[in-house]
């Protein structure tokens, strides 16, 4: 019996069909599938018809079928396999794990061996073109994107796709829908390559993730990446997503305003909240270059200041010192800002940021200090982890 459509498919390629008594609801593919007697959904199992088609052994999915499901199983005398289909190798694996237990090796090892072969096809293929950065929709009301850990991003990566959403998934079912987010911006002048305005940004958001993936942190909150674009010319990638997530920002409408970009027109009353407006902590923008991080500014947001002065402690030998109550921000913070989400700005050296090369053709890579990236990362990682972990969200004002 197989509790999952993904695992009703990969039954059939295995050569196991004529053995398989009963499926999930969706189970569609093949065709022959659809004659198969259903055993409810992935989701919601019914234990009556299940009893009544006693089959010996179910296939369960190993990170989709829920908690409880294969010990109920166990209870009624079924032997229970656990399939893990997280990375698209799993699905050889799988193919041929069940083969074995079909006792239909051969026409699964086959299939397995095919499969492998039509990605490392696709890997060749695609290998050596340049990367197109995708957006994946999943859905539209409300917006609803995959990152980080996904085989959607795994298949994306295989034809040449960069995944520009990347989160490190909650590990805490209460809070999974709770977001810490940081973010930086892909857009540059065209003058220079963009080094530190703000490719600085997005390497130091980037190193941060990849010191808690390998961590293996399991956040209670969902820490998500968002690398941005159209920043320069007015936030308007941060813009659309506060906008069709968090909230309606009123502006004043004055001839004068309406020449200016939306992010910039100032705001004329409070924000009028979405359903996601509660559920983001905090955004931690990045878009000062590439110096080395020496305090937290929490922009008048002072109920954060005795929070992070805690935070900063174990950073003291890194180099971080101050929290400032002072703030501004003209980025990606900015809609967050007026939305009234915590949005607070890391203090780095200024380095030659403003004076050199913010919006010039000096914008290149040689202005960028290696070991000054990787203590903003370890400090970025730092605040990210203990937004995430914290009993409550940040404070807001
Ligand atoms: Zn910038």
């Amino acid at each position: 019996m197989s509790v999952a459509p993904n695992l009703t498919e990969m039954l059939f390629a295995a050569g196991a069909a004529d053995q398989v008594v009963a499926v999930s609801a969706f189970s569609d593919y093949p065709e022959a599938a659809r004659a198969l007697p259903q055993i409810g959904d992935a989701f919601r199992l019914d234990y009556e018809r299940i009893v009544a088609l006693a089959p010996t052994v179910a296939v369960i999915w190993k990170t989709g079928t829920p908690a409880g499901v294969a010990e109920r199983l166990q209870g009624l005398g079924i032997r229970v396999v656990s399939i893990p289909t997280e990375k698209l190798d799993d699905i050889a694996t799988g193919v041929e794990t069940l083969g074995a237990l079909a006792g239909t090796g051969e026409v699964a090892g086959a299939a397995a061996r095919d499969y492998r072969q039509r990605i490392a096809a696709l890997r060749e293929r695609y290998g050596g073109r340049p990367q197109i950065r995708v957006f994946v929709q999943i859905d539209g009301a409300p917006l609803f994107t995959i990152g980080g850990p996904h085989l959607i991003t795994e298949i994306l990566g295989l034809c040449g796709g960069v995944n520009v959403f990347a989160e490190i998934p909650s590990a805490d079912p209460t809070r999974a829908r709770e977001l810490v987010m940081v973010g930086a911006h892909l857009d540059s002048w065209h003058a220079g390559t963009g080094a530190t305005d703000d490719g600085a940004g997005v390497l130091i958001a980037m190193e941060a993730m990849r010191i808690l993936r390998a961590l293996d942190v399991r956040p209670r909150r969902t820490i998500r990446v968002a690398l941005w674009t159209g920043e320069e010319q007015g936030a308007l990638g941060s813009l659309a997503w506060v906008t069709r997530e968090l909230a309606t920002i009123p502006r004043l409408d004055s001839a004068a305003h309406r020449l200016i970009p939306e992010a910039m027109r100032t705001p004329s009353g409070p924000p009028i909240p979405k359903p996601g407006h509660a559920s983001v902590s905090a955004m931690y923008d990045l878009d000062q270059g590439g110096g080395r991080i020496r305090g937290v500014r929490v922009n008048r947001d002072t109920v954060l200041m005795p929070l992070f002065e805690r935070w900063i402690a174990p950073l003291k030998d890194l180099g971080v010192a101050i929290v400032s109550p002072r703030g501004g921000c003209a980025s990606d913070c900015l809609p967050f800002e007026q939305a009234g989400i915590p949005a607070p700005r890391f203090l780095q050296d200024p380095l030659d940021y403003t004076t050199r090369t913010l919006h010039s053709s000096s914008d290149t890579l040689d202005h960028l200090i290696p070991d000054d990236l990787k203590q903003a990362a370890v400090v970025v990682a730092t605040f990210l982890y203990n937004t995430a972990q914290r009993d409550e969200m940040l404070p807001r004002k």
